[in-house]
């Protein structure tokens, strides 16, 4: 069932998104991994997803005005 390419599932790259784009991610079959064909970025769905999430967050937290230098006390 698993093909090369544009599978089933649609992620779009974490790295890419967290610069405003959109991109599609490719599913490398062998390695069981995505990438990016836009910035190089490539991981495991479950990395895929984490790094979604953090990327969410983040513009979540943006609305807060908080610095990492004053994170660190
Ligand atoms: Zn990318």
């Amino acid at each position: 069932m698993a093909q090369a390419g544009k599978g089933r599932l649609n992620y779009r790259c974490p790295s890419c998104f967290m610069r405003d784009l959109d991109i599609d991610m490719f599913y490398d079959a062998e390695k069981e991994e995505f990438y990016c064909i836009r910035c190089q970025y490539c991981g495991s769905e479950e990395d895929v997803l984490k790094k979604n999430e953090m990327v969410r967050f983040r513009y979540r937290a943006m609305g807060k005005r908080f610095r990492f230098e004053e994170m660190d006390g």
